[in-house]
């Protein structure tokens, strides 16, 4: 399926629900966001049913995410049917990997292929000062348990926040020893982040990629490890805008995100459904398209027109728009 600018899209992100069970400070307000009431929220057989009907109109693939998805009750079951929908090549989940440890192995058996674990720090003090209630312990569980339970590629996504001054080459070398893909992904101002110091997201905070791979092999090199090299995308499997890296004899790879420094708008595959129904044409943009009423009222055709209207209004590029209204954890990151 094409787009009014050309592009193949194939992908759709569907966030399973707005509730998290952390609070990172970029994403979420302390107290949480004013959570959807249950009547707000897609029930998980309306979003089944969207994933058939955006099957048969030729999306492949699928992301679950949110909030934070495997909070949400079901949600094995629900990654199950949409394994099943014929179409669909391939499912995978962004988390926190909190809840992996109890989970993987169901989620690996109902088809979850692939999974990327959010972590931007692996300083267990750093974590529960940026979760504001997590435990590091628990999330490094859970990506142990991704590996365990067979799902490929496991990634582990970083932000990158100039302010919290990450050690950026602790993080790569989780590539060295194990099957991980590590990726930096340039800070967004999406959803009025917070910011580190609780004032906002701003410029300032955020490290161009290009300076991300050049510090990491910078250290890496005095640390003996030598230079990242480039790789091709293949190399990672990615279906997205990363560019890839390596360390000579490593198992896993460094990748980087850059939707800052270089918008890779010409590429994008994807629409997102926010967990109140709305489809979003643009991450950066706050125009969405109501798919909510149609699927309720058992109307595939209007569900059809929704993607179509959602898929006529993606805009070329995201120029200048920056900041949305809605938080990054209500529109699915
Ligand atoms: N709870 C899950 C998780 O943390 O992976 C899924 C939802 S979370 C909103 C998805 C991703 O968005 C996470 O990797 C998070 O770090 C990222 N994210 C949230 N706010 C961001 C921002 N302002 N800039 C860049 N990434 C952001
Ligand atoms: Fe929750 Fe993910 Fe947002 Fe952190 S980034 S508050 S884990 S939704």
């Amino acid at each position: 399926m094409k787009d009014s600018h050309g592009r193949t899209i194939d992908y759709l992100r569907i966030s399973l629900t707005d509730r998290c069970n952390l609070r990172c400070i970029y994403c979420m307000p302390e107290e949480g966001v004013c959570s959807l009431s249950h009547e707000d929220i897609l029930t998980l057989e309306e979003i089944e049913t969207i994933v058939e009907v955006a099957a048969e109109m030729g999306f492949k693939h699928i992301r679950l995410t949110g909030g934070e998805p495997l909070v949400r009750k079901g949600v094995v079951d629900c990654v199950r049917h949409i394994v099943e929908t014929p179409g669909i090549e391939r499912v995978a989940m962004t988390t926190n990997g909190i809840l992996l440890p109890q989970m993987a192995k169901d989620l690996r058996a109902a088809g979850l292929s692939r999974v990327n674990v959010s972590l931007d720090t692996l300083d267990a003090d750093q974590f529960r000062f940026i979760t504001r209630r997590g435990e590091l312990a628990d999330a490094l569980a859970g990506i142990d348990a991704a590996l365990e339970a067979g799902l490929n590629p496991v990634k582990v996504n970083a932000v990158v926040v100039r302010s919290l001054d990450q050690d950026l080459l602790e993080f790569a070398k989780l590539s060295l020893d194990r099957p991980l893909h590590v990726r930096f992904i340039e800070y967004m101002p999406v959803g009025e982040s917070s910011g580190v110091d609780g004032c906002g997201w701003g410029p300032e905070d955020v490290i161009d990629s290009d300076d991300v791979v050049r510090i990491v092999s910078e250290r890496a090199q005095e640390a003996g490890l030598g230079p990242l090299l480039p790789l091709n995308e293949a190399a990672a499997e990615g279906w997205g805008p990363a560019r890839y890296f390596h360390f000579e004899g490593a198992l896993g790879t460094v990748g980087v995100i850059s939707p800052m420094s270089r918008h890779f708008c010409k590429e994008c595959n994807r629409l997102r459904l926010t967990a109140d129904g709305k489809l979003r044409p643009c991450l950066f943009s706050d125009l969405e398209y109501d798919v909510r009423t149609p699927v309720r009222a058992g109307d595939r055709d209007g569900v059809k027109t929704a993607i179509l209207e959602a898929l006529g209004h993606k805009p070329e590029d995201h120029f200048d728009i920056v900041g949305t209204e809605r938080k990054m954890s209500q529109i699915g990151g």
